[in-house]
């Protein structure tokens, strides 16, 4: 085929434009970027050659660096798997990730070069562009590739203006070549020379020094020359050229902990997820006993925009016996603990071991059991002893950890003891369980909460006057999803969650019981029949109309049973498509609010007044809104409250 110029997508010309104007100071990170994408490379053509034989296998497998002075030019060739034309097009051309779009849009947000750079490099690595950032030293990338089961190559360049060229090329061995055609050098603005040997090697130690295979590159050494016999006295040296490995290639999961430096698990992690920002915390241990083992583990400091997608992949990289088996094996993790990246080696498995298999063996669900308890227990410990950064972890990765809590049932205490809630006891501070049941008074029974849109609506409902009054404490549901939580969990130390708006809370002592019974009694005898006259103005809408003792200073509220669904939940599923079928509700009146006692004055009066019918759908609007819940017949309510306002002018 010949030669063909493509256009970039525009996402990726507006990145690669970020690249080159980008005076991001950490420009040698490109280095890395480009060594990493080599040895997934060489991990790929690996792994793909256990299962298909047509990829042909390399026996030393290799990232050669080499520097051309006079020309300015620093190339990178690879053992790995290389790229079919086809692949070139698709993943050097496009940005397949789907995240594109978002990334750009805060990146403008953020402005594109600030001087730190931060926001950007933030940005970017989260989405895998990291072949561009080469740009950010380069005025002109060549490629030459070949993939491990083809014969021809491609040749793909690109000065980064907007196009790049793609054909036909011999390419001689199966990888990846990059030549980059440096820009001059100019290290006061944070761009060394990356033909100097001791820059490309101080880079290449800094970040890439873990890589598992050698990372070679010519330089200058000096050698002992072999005394002769009969010579005495210090041997000499000499200046030679040869080709040396820069990098220790050491996996730094086989190493002792106290030989690993924090910066080294930090690269480690960078490379292994793509991810620019250094991870919340790293967890790295040996299991011994039945089935042995080497975990590294990482928590991210931030959730991929994906990851509460379905069509999200998470899984760690499984290694048997130095060997990379698989590239994500999310078998080894629960679902819900998706977000979690690195790496587990262990010699109990088969070599062979196939995709098929992995569900059921029983050294994977052992090690899966073993991982979920140490990650659990990690995450019990920062909870324990760095709250605000536990509280900055949930912010990002809450919802999985009540995917968590809702799902696996083996691990439900621990998981709810991991929740956070905002709650009445504090205005700022979120609560776990723990805390709420040990302010809980000596004779609280229930958890009590109440889900709503914000924490202001909630703080003033109507629902929780009776549990203030009392000194109750109760968690405000703000997520929708919590209280679907909330009622998976059932339970938290034995006390069950209760919902403020549903049901009768059976809080009062025997007294008050017994005085609450006086009142209504009164309150139906005096005032019964107004009660029949509001519910035939509402009985489309309502199941019955009540006096209740549990509203102090509110006039009315709707209550639900034990599992209906709230009001704010029901909005929220709607929105979303789904079919939530309307449900009737008790309208309880407050027979001590004045509204309420006024209102009897003129039903008394004339019982066919038709100010009752807009006073019924007050009350009634009035319980809808403190909900938070949408009024169906939004015209109909409007007209009450303009009747209304006229008449108290008029
Ligand atoms: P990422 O590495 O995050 O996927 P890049 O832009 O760095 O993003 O690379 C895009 C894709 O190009 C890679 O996913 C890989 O498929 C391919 N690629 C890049 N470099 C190489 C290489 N040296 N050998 C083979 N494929 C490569």
């Amino acid at each position: 085929m010949s030669t063909q110029t493509f256009e970039f997508q525009a996402e990726t010309r507006q990145l690669m434009d970020l690249m080159i104007h980008s005076i991001y100071s950490n420009k040698e990170i490109f280095l890395r970027e480009l060594i990493s994408n080599a040895s997934d490379a060489i991990d790929k053509r690996k792994f793909l050659g256990l299962t298909d034989k047509s990829i042909t296998q390399e026996e030393n497998n290799f990232i050669r660096i080499e520097i051309d002075k006079t020309a300015r030019r620093l190339t990178l060739i690879d053992t790995g798997i290389g790229m079919s034309r086809d692949e070139v097009v698709a993943n050097i051309g496009t940005i397949a990730k789907s995240g594109t779009k978002e990334i750009l849009e805060q990146m403008k947000a953020s402005g594109p070069s600030t001087s730190s750079g931060a926001a950007p490099a933030d940005l970017i690595g989260q989405f895998g562009v990291g072949f561009y950032s080469a740009f950010m030293v380069a005025d002109k990338i060549t490629m030459l590739t070949r993939r491990a089961n083809e014969t021809k190559g491609t040749r793909w360049v690109s000065t980064g203006a907007g196009t790049y060229t793609v054909d036909d090329a011999d390419v001689a061995q199966a990888g990846t070549t990059i030549t980059l055609d440096l820009k001059p050098a100019d290290a006061e603005n944070g761009l060394p020379d990356f033909t100097d040997e001791f820059v490309v090697e101080s880079t290449v130690k800094k970040y890439s020094d873990f890589i598992a295979y050698p990372i070679l590159m010519k330089k200058e050494v000096y050698e002992t020359i072999p005394q002769k016999e009969g010579e005495s006295g210090e041997p000499k040296t000499e200046k030679v050229v040869k080709e040396v490995t820069l990098n220790s290639m050491k996996p730094i999961w086989t190493r002792s902990k106290n030989d690993v430096k924090d910066e080294e698990y930090n690269e480690f992690y960078k490379h292994l997820s793509h991810d620019w920002e250094n991870p919340l915390k790293v967890i790295n241990y040996r299991a011994e006993g039945r089935i042995e083992y080497q975990a590294l583990l990482y928590l991210p400091n931030r959730a991929p925009f994906d990851l509460y997608y379905t069509s999200f992949k998470g899984g760690l990289q499984l290694y048997v016996k130095k060997v990379l088996i698989l590239e994500r094996a999310e078998e080894l993790l629960p679902r819900y603990l998706r977000f979690v990246r690195g790496v587990i080696e262990s010699a109990d498995l088969p070599l062979n071991i196939s995709r098929e298999i992995l569900q059921q063996d029983r050294h994977i669900n052992a090690i899966k059991k073993g991982l979920t308890t140490k990650i659990i227990g990690e995450l019990t410990t920062l909870l324990e002893k760095e709250r605000d950064k536990y509280a900055d972890f949930y912010k990002e990765f809450g919802p999985a950890i009540k995917e968590g809590a809702s799902t696996d049932f083996e691990n439900k205490e621990k998981l709810s003891a991991l929740l956070l809630f905002a709650s009445s006891n504090d205005k700022e501070k979120q609560t776990t369980l723990k805390e709420y049941v040990s302010r809980m008074k000596s004779e609280q029974k229930e958890i009590y909460y109440i889900a709503g849109e914000s924490r202001s609506t909630l703080e003033n409902s109507p629902h929780t006057e009776a549990l203030r009054a009392k000194g109750y404490e109760i968690l405000y549901l703000v997520d929708a999803y919590d209280e679907i939580v909330l009622q998976n969990i059932g339970s938290f130390e034995e006390k069950k969650f209760k919902s403020a708006a549903k049901g009768d809370l059976d809080i009062a002592d025997e007294k008050q019981k017994e005085k609450d019974a006086e009142k209504i009694k009164e309150a139906d005898k005096k005032m019964g029949p107004l009660l029949g006259a509001i519910k035939e103005q509402l009985k489309d809408i309502v199941k019955d109309v009540k006096f209740s003792s549990a509203l102090v200073s509110a006039p009315s509220r709707l209550v639900g049973e034990e599992f209906d669904v709230s009001p704010y939940l029901a909005k929220i599923l709607s929105r979303n498509g789904e079919n939530v079928p309307p449900m009737k509700k008790t309208l309880e009146l407050n027979p001590e609010h004045e509204v309420v006692k006024k209102l009897f004055v003129l039903y008394d009066k004339n019982p066919t007044s038709e100010k009752l019918q807009d006073y019924a759908q007050i009350l009634y609007g009035h319980a809808v809104i403190a909900d938070g819940g949408e009024i169906a017949d939004v015209a109909m309510f409007n007209k009450a409250v303009l009747h209304l306002a006229s008449a108290a002018l008029s």
